[in-house]
């Protein structure tokens, strides 16, 4: 196979979530795999709604997530060339100029659906003489351009979605440029992918009506349609929309509630194909792992549950490399590594270190039973000599089992929760060197 050329194609009017992430993560794995291109194009024709900062925050979510591009775009410079399209589609009798309003175009659709015809434009503007078209300009109207399609029957092989045909009858003309000369995604969308040789384009399943268009529009510009791969929408895990919850997050909003990057990948890579949801660890292996054949045509349910899973199985082998950072700035007390390897699988999120850091270095409230306050008074002297380390709460609870006689949980219970304020927790052996000497005789009451 030649090397892919794939384009993910965000237009800049709002952050990235993860629908729109998991088409350009898609493409990445897909051009990446095969040793080919991915081209990020901002499709910010609609310069109302078009930001820089939406740019700008969308090119960080991607590099946030790992998901570089080998180039990048922005259509909003590139008015000229769509000129020039749009006019060597006109000479071909291809666009033609429309003026009906939109309030009359609605009449006509009414018109159709009440006599049971379906609500395709009737092409009335390609019976205009240039006589007709003088005084409608005449009175202030400009025309709206719509791209002739052939009627017929534009078929291809979804990656996706197998054997695809379109009946070009049954869909209106689009309009490819608006009255005021601005253009509509279609035309530029196919000019672009022309020019950059996309070889494949990949994006949502709500674009598959598109592409019957498209296609022709490929075709009389002369290029070559590419292949195409529609994939199925995301919805939510109980079959709706999307939930408020981490379903409509933006990136930048997962990022802050502490999901990482892999977790995020790992799950949109393998949703709704026939691959296990599991962590992988990094890109590449999910590179390797992909394959168009592999997603189902069902709609693919999000699920945060599983997200919430897979982000802490990887929080808990973070290495204290890939977090100390992070750990400094949520509070520097954290930064510390014996903390973090202490408390990193109690953590479902790097951010509950927090709660960790609190516990440990805080004024943490002893929990002492009444039945045990001899007993953990009593403990501070059989704690061992010097500093702490990895051996002195075996150490420590062996002395005091040949001292007292108590064993498992009425031994290592009223301990913990007199270090800890807690029943549960990271394991002692970890933790009590980090809480230190000072703060367990403090805690034990002596
Ligand atoms: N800007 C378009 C969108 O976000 C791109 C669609 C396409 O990939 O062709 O829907």
């Amino acid at each position: 196979m030649t090397r892919p050329i794939v384009r993910f194609a965000p237009s800049p009017t709002g952050r990235l979530h993860v629908g729109n992430v998991r088409t350009a993560l898609i493409n990445w794995l897909f051009a990446r795999g095969a040793g080919g291109k991915f081209i990020l194009r901002i499709d910010d024709t609609d310069l109302e709604r078009s930001t820089k900062a939406y740019e700008d925050g969308l090119k960080e979510d991607l590099s946030w997530l790992g998901l570089v591009w080998d180039e990048t775009f922005n259509q909003s410079e590139r008015f000229g060339i769509y000129d020039a399209a749009a006019d060597r589609l006109k000479a071909m009798g291809l666009l033609y100029p429309c003026y009906e309003t939109a309030e009359e175009l609605d009449v006509k659709r009414k018109i159709a659906q009440s006599r049971g015809r379906p609500p395709v434009y009737d092409r009335a503007a390609l019976e205009l003489t240039a006589e007709d078209r003088a005084k409608l300009e005449a009175e202030g109207r400009r025309p709206h351009w719509r791209f002739k399609l052939s009627g017929g029957r534009v078929e291809w092989t979804d990656l996706v979605r197998g054997p695809q045909g379109i009946d070009t009858s049954s869909v209106s003309d689009p309009v490819l440029v608006r009255e005021d000369g601005s253009y509509l995604y279609t035309l530029p969308s196919v000019v672009d992918d022309i020019e950059a040789g996309i070889t494949h384009v990949v994006r949502g399943e709500d674009h598959v009506t598109n592409s019957g268009a498209q296609i022709e529009i490929f075709m009389a510009l002369g290029g070559k349609a590419p292949e195409m791969a529609h994939m199925p929408l995301l919805i939510g895990a109980d079959g709706s929309a999307l939930s408020k919850r981490l379903g409509s997050l933006s990136m930048g909003e997962l990022r802050a509630e502490g999901i990482e990057p892999l977790a995020i990948l790992s799950h949109l890579a393998k949703l709704g194909t026939s691959d296990n949801i599991e962590l992988r660890g990094s890109l590449d292996v999910l590179c390797t792992e992909f394959s168009f054949s592999k997603i189902g045509r069902a709609p693919a349910r999000f699920d945060e549950t599983d997200l919430e899973a897979l982000n802490a199985a990887l929080v808990h082998s973070l290495p204290y490399e890939a977090v100390a950072e992070r750990l400094a700035a949520i509070d520097p007390r954290a930064a510390d590594e014996a903390f973090w390897l202490a408390v990193r699988e109690n953590c479902a999120r790097v951010n509950a270190a927090a709660e960790w850091a609190e516990i440990v270095f805080g004024e943490t409230t002893p929990v002492v039973a009444e039945e045990d306050r001899e007993f953990v008074a009593g403990a501070a002297a059989h704690l061992p000599e010097g500093g702490l380390t990895s051996e002195s709460w075996s150490a420590w609870t062996n002395a005091l089992k040949a001292a007292t006689g108590r064993k498992g949980r009425s031994l290592f219970m009223p301990l913990r929760k007199a270090l800890t304020g807690l029943e549960h927790g990271p394991d002692m052996g970890a933790l009590l060197p980090v809480i230190g000497r000072e703060r367990v005789l403090a805690r034990l009451g002596g």
